[in-house]
């Protein structure tokens, strides 16, 4: 069956890839129940937090250049959308780029909107929008709200096309639709590869399609050296970039996740290959990663020559690294693939993995080929015994951390970050995903753990005056999930 289809929308996570947000155990026997479709999901009792899946794709759109996002919400579900400029004026800064604002308007509905509906008002919007930005392209994204009152978006945006001249997209993310924040991600590039994108007239024989958020330009120094071109895609790009993402050699990314459907979308149905291999994070999967890119690109050799230019490069700083971090225990928590992303690193430079927790986990693929990265970490590091999926949750990642106290605590979630502190474990926020890929980034990875180290005094002032707000009750439980129903068919 194809992935892509003209439907205005994508199915979610959950029916799509089987996605969970419940696991605990360990990798190796939920990748083994995964791939028998022997996984059960069950929800839990109690959920203290979540996320939207509309924050995600809001914050893909809201980081292109000359579109325009209206938000079919009430005002307070794209509150996110000031950190989104904050990252956006960030992200131009690091990459030496023009200064960048965000083009979002929120149509702010009301309780009275949902008894008489709201399309006026989202007309009236998008308008507004053209007027102010003079967008080449305008995205609609919906909401909790728009979708429960039924609001007809794909007539509203066809007559705003035909009025204002330009491509006016929907983007259906509506937050009850999916638990899986991430189905927000398909959403968004559904929208772009449905609207945005055009078929081939060329093929750019030297240029690569790289999926990321608003990191750092850290891959045009490494794909450079092979005479290869960086397409980073969605934060920063135009709508002439994303015109011709269909040109492109191949496609990668610094996390499966974000990109596993928009990659997908792009081999079906115009022919660039992705790469089917772990992100290049850690040296193994570095080395991995390039000779992938060197055979679909042609350039074998010349990956070769830079694999071991780089490693040269930086063993003797990594060797120290290894001594300085002998017999540290990590644990990981961060969004699916980026999780075995980060612990994979950590194993480059010599740490004992303590253990993993992962916010949610696609049991399966839309490309069946693509990288399963769990197995490629367990294939390269063996099995992990403390393997947990949990969608934030503070009140269970607490209790895993004072079960299995880390040495070092690494995080990509801000919110659970503090967490560590508060418990006495030195910890590290991996904000910028792009800042440790390749070689360079294993050393400057070992080098922020060893300064994150060095805060363990601290730290553990800080955890002598930190009140938690869990009951001794709770924290006495033996099993810290509370998970409802089992986790095999
Ligand atoms: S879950 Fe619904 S109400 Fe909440 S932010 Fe998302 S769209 Fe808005």
């Amino acid at each position: 069956m194809s992935v892509f289809s003209t439907a205005p929308e994508v199915e979610v996570r959950e029916r799509r890839l089987h996605s969970v947000i419940t696991y605990n155990g360990t990798a190796k026997d939920l990748y083994e129940k995964a791939k028998a479709d022997n996984y059960a999901p069950c929800d839990r009792s109690f959920s203290q937090c979540s996320s939207c899946m509309g924050g995600q794709g809001g914050g893909v759109v809201a980081h292109i250049r000359d579109v325009a996002m209206v938000c079919h919400a009430p005002i307070g579900c794209d509150a996110g959308m000031i950190g989104a400029t904050l990252a956006a004026r960030g992200t131009a800064a690091a990459r030496k780029q023009e200064p960048f604002d965000l083009h979002v308007m929120s149509v702010n509905l009301q309780e009275k909107d949902t008894i008489f509906g709201a399309s006026d008002k989202l007309k009236k919007a998008i308008r507004e929008a053209y007027k102010r930005f003079n967008p080449k392209a305008i995205m609609v994204s919906t909401s909790c709200a728009s979708g429960i009152i039924g609001e007809d978006i794909e007539s509203v945006t066809e007559e705003m096309e035909e009025e204002l001249g330009i491509i006016v997209s929907a983007i259906y993310c509506e937050g009850f639709k999916s638990k899986i924040w991430s189905s927000g991600f398909d959403s968004v590039f559904h929208a772009i590869l449905r609207k945005l994108v055009k078929p081939p007239k060329k093929k750019q024989e030297d240029l690569v399609n790289v999926f990321n958020f608003e990191g750092t330009d850290t891959f045009s120094p490494l794909l450079g050296r092979m005479n290869l071109r960086v397409n980073y895609l969605m934060a920063l790009t135009d709508l002439a970039q994303l015109e011709t993402i269909s040109e492109a050699v191949c496609s990668t990314t610094i996390c499966e996740t974000l990109s596993l459907y928009v990659a997908a979308v792009l081999e079906e149905q115009y022919g660039v290959p992705e790469i089917k291999t772990a992100s290049p994070y850690g040296i193994d999967w570095t080395d991995t990663w390039l000779r992938a890119i060197g055979k679909v690109t042609h350039r074998e050799e010349l990956a070769e020559k830079v694999i071991a230019e780089e490693k040269a490069k930086y063993e003797s700083e990594l060797q120290e690294l290894r001594t300085k971090l002998q017999g540290k225990r990590l644990y990981v928590v961060s969004g699916d693939s980026f999780a075995h992303n980060l612990a994979n690193i950590g194993k480059s430079l010599g740490l004992e993995l303590a253990g993993a927790t992962s916010l949610h986990h696609d049991l399966k693929t839309d490309n069946p080929e693509s990288v399963n990265t769990l197995n490629a970490l367990i294939e390269t590091n063996g099995d992990i015994p403390n393997f947990s999926v949990c969608n934030m949750q503070p009140y269970q990642v607490i209790k895993i951390l004072e079960r299995l106290k880390p040495d070092l605590l690494v995080c990509r979630h801000m919110g659970l970050t503090g967490l560590g502190s508060k418990l006495g474990i030195p910890t590290l926020f991996e904000g910028d995903a792009n800042y440790s890929i390749g070689y360079e980034g294993v050393v400057k990875f070992g080098r922020r753990i060893y300064e994150a180290l060095q805060t363990k005094k601290l730290v553990e002032n800080i955890s002598r005056h930190f009140e938690h707000p869990y009951t001794d009750w709770w924290l006495n439980q033996e099993d810290p999930f509370y998970f409802e129903g089992g986790n095999t068919k």
